[in-house]
């Protein structure tokens, strides 16, 4: 027997590495497994090129556990090792190559992909003892038995083991007895080798009989070791895909359509990417590719390897070109993750487009599940906006879908505005804008239905990149207005008659968290008699900073609205002649008033023109100041006549209820209360 000391430089190396990956020692199962899995290919390698002319037998690999002598072994059917090989692979390269990887991450073990790299080392995680009993392919080689306990100590024996091929053991320590258990392995044999390509066997099936679970004496194997990714495109059916989407995804909705990648310059990369259909929470959504190196699982999260937005995709990628043992932020700078993840991009713009070019009609029957995913491409990656353009399609109110070309030729003769600005209505909520997005269509336009997450976001985006273009919310102003043109139309109502109905008006406008500017328009008499607007710019700037979260100083204005009175509206002009019946001649008395001290103020005026403050004589200060006073008063009084007057008038505040009920502000007790005068109203 052979002893021998590890050739480490830190004495104990296997309690740190312990406690420094505590979290991921059910990695050392799919390590000690793809070890299995390279032995056993390589022996297939030297079969095929005639080094290796013995048979090739059964070369499943198995996966054992004993309960009482609490191991677990991995047996298989490859190349072995020889003596030297052990001494050489296990005792100088295993070891050291551990000792590498310590030096290595012991700051950033979060930062390494599935901590490749540690190999077979890492079964002293779990394990008080590790034995290897193993037979080289080689004619007359002998079979070895090595033991290590941990310590840098190892034991090396000769032994007569007839079968080729390599068993590792693992006496299980204490704390790592959950892996004697059939369902944590089932299940990490499900996460690390469902995809590996040699046959795993883990037990034995098991069938029904007579009401019982009974073994049969079939092996029971674990994974499939052609996945579909691995197959060339044109062998897939489409149910393949969907299958295969099932078995990955066991609880998701059918996907929309797929990518197979099968590139093998200048870099290799196989895989099946899924477009998931996505409504909203793009959050949730993202990071459920599956990331395999060689059919071997290694992460399910490819932040850092594929764009940002692709996250949202489904399926696998599979590559050895990924750099395993480096850090995610060390990994976009790698020149090949970077071909990769612009191939990868590249890909899925062509699909998109193919299936636009092809079959239109499928492309927009998926575009609402779709959109999320293109918009969010486009918003964070400019190549892809580039490539997008062609196919991210706007839908309108009516659910008609169109490209950015064909809808820019849509508009362009309607709504273009006197300063040749072209101009995009759109609503965010069909229901809540009804009214506005009516009046729009009654004037001849087109209205875009921006209703989803990244809508707002989007248009803010596009916005810049359509030549003299802007977007407008319908309910951001009246509709003459949305769009101006170069027409006027007379106003039935002078000035005077306009400043008088604003108190009339002002008496009915609700709260304080609210500010209502009240303005005339003079609009047909088909169109609303009272509307409220919003502006763009002020909500775009309220939306922004509900988005960011921070209070800025618009966060912290009022909501203000503009109340649109129309001037020539039978029922506004009504309410005026109404104002002037009642009030008409003691607002003219105040206005002969008023015009008296109007005269008065002008005349003092005068006298101080050219004069400094101090040359003015006191007495006219105080006239001045007097005369000031005394019209304030008028004003204040005639304002005060008026809303008394406005207050007991029904039909406006029946008006404005109308205008505060079409933009989804007249709730609980005021909706309440107008619906009970309504009925009033119309006995
Ligand atoms: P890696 O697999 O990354 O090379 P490991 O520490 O897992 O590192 O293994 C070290 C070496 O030990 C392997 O390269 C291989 O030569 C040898 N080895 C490990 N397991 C087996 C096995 N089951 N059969 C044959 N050789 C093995």
């Amino acid at each position: 027997m052979q002893k021998g000391k590890i050739n480490v430089t830190t004495e104990n190396i296997f309690p740190i590495i312990k406690k420094f990956l505590y979290s991921d020692h059910e990695i050392f199962l799919r390590e000690l497994i793809s070890n299995a899995v390279d032995a056993t290919q390589k022996l297939k390698t030297l079969a095929s090129v005639g080094d290796y002319k013995g048979e090739l037998g059964d070369l499943t690999i198995r996966v054992d556990v004993n309960k009482k002598k609490k191991t677990f072994t991995v047996t298989d059917a490859g190349i072995g090792m020889t003596a030297e090989e052990v001494e050489k692979y296990i005792n100088q390269i295993a070891f050291s190559s551990a000792e590498d990887f310590m030096e290595k991450y012991k700051d950033d073990s979060n930062a390494i992909i599935g901590h490749f790299g540690l190999g077979f080392y890492s079964s002293f995680m779990v394990s008080d003892k590790v034995e290897i009993s193993t037979l080289s392919w080689k004619e007359k080689a002998k079979g070895v038995a090595w033991s290590c306990d941990g310590s840098p100590e190892f034991t090396l024996d000769e032994t007569d083991r007839k079968d080729r091929g390599t068993s590792i053991t693992l006496h299980l320590d204490s704390d790592s007895t959950e892996f004697l258990e059939e369902n944590k392995i089932n299940e990490l044999l499900g996460k690390y080798c469902k995809f590996l390509p040699v046959e795993i066997a883990f037990g034995k099936e098991k069938e029904w009989k007579d009401g019982k679970e009974e073994e049969t004496d079939k092996d029971n194997i674990i994974n499939d070791t052609k996945p579909l990714w691995t197959l060339p495109p044109s062998e897939v059916k489409d149910e393949d895909y969907n299958e295969f989407y099932r078995k990955l995804y066991p609880i998701g909705d059918e996907p929309l359509f797929n990518i197979h990648l099968n590139v093998d310059y200048p870099f290799t990369l196989t895989g099946i990417l899924y477009f998931p259909r996505i409504k909203n929470n793009i959050e949730i959504q993202k990071n459920k590719i599956q990331l395999y190196s060689n059919q071997v699982f290694v992460t399910d999260s490819v932040e850092g390897i594929v764009s940002e937005f692709l996250t949202l995709l489904h399926g696998v990628l599979d590559s050895p070109d990924i750099p395993l043992n480096v850090s995610r932020s060390f990994l976009q700078s790698d020149s090949n993750v970077k071909k990769i993840s612009s191939h990868i991009t590249k890909k899925v713009a062509d699909r998109l487009e193919e299936i636009f070019k092809n079959d239109r009609e499928l492309f927009e029957n998926k575009w609402d599940d779709l959109k999320l995913f293109i918009e969010y491409g486009m918003l964070s990656e400019e190549k892809f906006h580039e490539r997008a353009e062609k196919f991210a399609l706007l839908k309108n109110v009516d659910g008609k879908y169109f490209t950015l070309a064909e809808y820019e030729e849509l508009i362009k003769g309607e709504q273009t505005d006197k300063n040749k600005t072209l101009v995009y209505l759109y609503a965010t909520d069909k229901d809540e804008q009804f009214s506005y997005i009516e009046a729009a269509k009654a004037k001849g336009y087109d209205v875009l239905l921006m209703d989803g997450q990244l809508d707002t976001h989007f248009l803010n985006h596009m916005e810049p990149k359509l030549k003299e273009s802007r977007f407008a919310r319908v309910d951001s102003d009246i509709v003459d207005k949305l769009i101006e043109k170069d027409e006027t139309r007379e106003s039935k109502l002078n000035s005077g008659q306009q400043a008088d109905l604003t108190p009339v008006f002002q008496a009915h406008l609700p709260g304080q968290e609210m500010t209502y500017f009240i303005s005339y328009e003079s609009l047909s008499e088909e169109d609303q008699p009272v509307m409220i607007t919003q502006s763009e710019f002020m909500r775009r700037m309220k939306d922004m900073q509900e988005m960011s979260g921070q209070a800025s100083m618009y966060g912290n204005m009022p909501n203000s609205y503009n109340l649109v009175v129309n001037a020539n509206h039978p029922l506004v002009n009504r309410i005026a002649e109404q104002t002037e019946k009642k009030l008409g001649k003691k607002l003219d008395e105040l206005r002969g008033e008023k015009t008296g001290l109007s005269e008065e103020q002008q005349l003092l005026e005068k006298a101080k023109e050219g004069k400094k403050e101090e040359e003015i004589p006191q007495s006219e200060k105080d006239q001045m100041e007097d005369v000031n006073k005394k019209l304030g008063e008028l004003e204040d009084k005639r304002i005060e006549m008026l809303k008394k007057h406005g207050k007991g008038q029904k039909l406006v505040k029946q008006l404005i209820d109308l205008a505060l009920l079409a933009n989804n502000q007249l709730k609980g007790e005021e909706l309440a209360a107008f619906v009970k005068r309504s009925v009033d109203l119309i006995k």
